[in-house]
C-alpha cells in the first residue's frame, strides 16, 4: 500500500504520524511511503532520516493526500486537509468527533475510511493508542508540579524530593489509572511522601503490591480527599470515569484552606477538569493562580514533548497501521479491536458512541 504522512498543521502540534524507525517497518513489509518535507522537525528527525528509512520526500501536502492510499497523522484532520481526504483512502489519526460537529461533517463529506486512535480497543477492555499518551502525560506531571513548586513560579519554594535532614513534599494523586500509575512512578523516584486515591479497591491493590510499600494508597471518598488535598505541598488530578465529564473532586472552598503556593495540576482537564477551579491552560501559559494555589491546566501536556510522544505513539500505532497497509478494510473486518476504531466509512458514522453525542444515525 501507499502510504502518506503529511506534516502536523494543527497549532502548536510538533509531534509526527510516524518515526523513521516506523517508517523502515512499513518499507520492509513491502509498503511505499510518502513523507511531506520537514515532517519530522519537531522530533528532530530529518528528510534524510527518512530518506534512509525508504520514505519519498515530497514537497507538499497535496502530492500526499493525492497519491497515498493510508493517511497516517497525530491530530484530528484540519479544514484545509478535510477537503482532500476521499473515497477508498483510510485515514489513521487522532479524531475526537464526539464534541466536533463540524470536522464529523467534513469526514462525512469526503467518503474517507476513518479509524481513530482513541476508540481503538485491546483484548483487555483497555485503548491501547490512548494509553502510551496519559504514560507521557502522567510522568510530566511531576515535572511540571516541581517547576510550579519554584518560588519563581509562586510555589512554596520546596524540592519535591527534599534533601537529607529535609523533608520532602507531600504528593497526592487524585486517579490510579495510568496517569496516575505513571505520575506516582515519578514521584516516588523523586523521593516524594506520596498517596494515591482511587474508588477502586482491586487498583488500589494492584498499586500497593506494585510500589511494594513505597506509596500510601487510600479508597477515594470526600472526607479522604479533603484531608489529603489540604496536607498536601502537589495535587494531581488524574482521575477519568469513560464517557463522561470528570467529576469535580476539589471545591473552591476547600482551595482555601489550602497550603499558599501548593500546586495543582489537573490532568484530567481534557474531560472538563476534576477541581472546580481549573480552566484549560496551553503551553505558552499554562499556570494561573486562585487563592494562592497554583494551577497547571494544560490541556495536551503530552505536545511539550513531542519527540518522546512521537515514539511512544508509534510504538503503539505500529502494530495496527501495519495491518491496515496490509490487507486495508479487511483488516478491519477481520480484527474486532480495529473495528471498534472505525469512526466514520464512506459517508457513514460507525461508531454508536459518537453517533448518540452528535445526535446523528448509526
Ligand atoms: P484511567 O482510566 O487509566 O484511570 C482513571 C482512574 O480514575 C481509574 O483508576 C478510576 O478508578 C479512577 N477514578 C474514577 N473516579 C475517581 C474518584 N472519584 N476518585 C479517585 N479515583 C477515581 O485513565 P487515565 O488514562 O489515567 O486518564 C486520566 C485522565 O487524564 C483522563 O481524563 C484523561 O483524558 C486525561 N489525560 C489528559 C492528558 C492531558 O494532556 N491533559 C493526557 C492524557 C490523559
Amino acid at each position: 500500500m501507499r502510504v502518506g504522512v503529511p506534516k502536523e498543521i494543527k497549532v502548536h502540534e510538533y509531534r509526527v504520524g510516524l518515526t523513521p524507525e516506523a517508517v523502515r517497518e512499513y518499507v520492509s513489509a513491502g509498503h511505499e511511503v510518502l513523507v511531506e518535507t520537514n515532517a519530522g522537525a519537531g522530533i528532530s528527525a530529518s528528510d534524510q532520516a527518512y530518506e534512509t528509512a525508504g520514505a519519498r520526500i515530497v514537497a507538499t501536502a497535496a502530492e500526499i493526500f493525492a497519491k497515498a492510499e493510508m493517511i497516517v497523522k497525530v491530530k484530528e484532520p484540519q479544514p484545509s486537509e478535510w477537503t482532500q481526504l476521499r473515497e477508498g483512502q483510510i485515514l489513521f489519526t487522532y479524531l475526537h468527533l464526539a464534541p466536533d460537529p463540524e470536522q464529523t461533517a467534513g469526514l462525512l463529506k469526503s467518503g474517507v475510511t476513518a479509524v481513530a486512535y482513541e476508540t481503538v480497543t485491546d483484548r483487555f477492555g483497555g485503548l491501547p493508542l490512548l494509553a502510551p499518551m496519559s504514560e507521557v502525560a502522567g510522568r510530566l506531571s511531576i515535572e511540571a508540579a516541581g517547576l510550579c513548586l519554584q518560588r519563581h513560579s509562586g510555589g512554596r519554594g520546596m524540592l519535591i524530593g527534599g534533601v537529607p535532614g529535609v523533608a520532602p513534599a507531600r504528593v497526592a494523586i487524585i486517579g490510579g489509572g495510568v496517569v496516575g500509575t505513571h505520575a506516582a512512578r515519578m514521584a516516588a523516584g523523586l523521593g516524594a511522601d506520596l498517596v494515591i486515591l482511587d474508588r477502586s479497591l482491586p487498583r488500589l491493590r494492584q498499586l500497593d503490591e506494585h510500589f511494594g510499600g513505597r506509596v500510601k494508597t487510600r479508597f477515594s471518598t470526600q472526607q479522604a480527599i479533603e484531608e489529603e488535598v489540604l496536607a498536601a505541598d502537589v495535587v494531581i488530578g488524574a482521575v477519568l470515569i469513560p464517557g463522561a465529564a470528570a467529576p469535580r473532586l476539589v471545591s473552591r472552598e476547600q482551595l482555601s484552606g489550602m497550603k499558599r503556593g501548593a500546586v495543582l495540576v489537573d490532568v484530567a482537564i481534557d474531560q472538563g477538569g476534576c477541581f472546580e477551579t481549573s480552566r484549560p491552560t496551553t503551553h505558552a501559559s499554562p499556570t494561573f493562580e486562585i487563592e494562592g494555589v497554583i494551577h497547571y491546566c494544560v490541556a495536551n501536556m503530552p505536545g511539550a514533548v513531542p519527540l518522546t510522544s512521537s515514539y511512544a505513539l508509534n510504538n503503539a500505532t505500529l502494530p495496527f497501521g501495519l495491518a491496515l497497509a496490509a490487507r486495508g478494510l479487511k483488516a478491519i473486518e477481520e480484527d474486532p479491536h480495529l473495528a471498534a476504531g472505525l469512526n466514520v466509512h464512506r459517508g457513514r458514522i460507525t461508531n454508536p458512541q459518537v453517533a448518540e453525542s452528535l445526535g446523528k444515525p448509526y
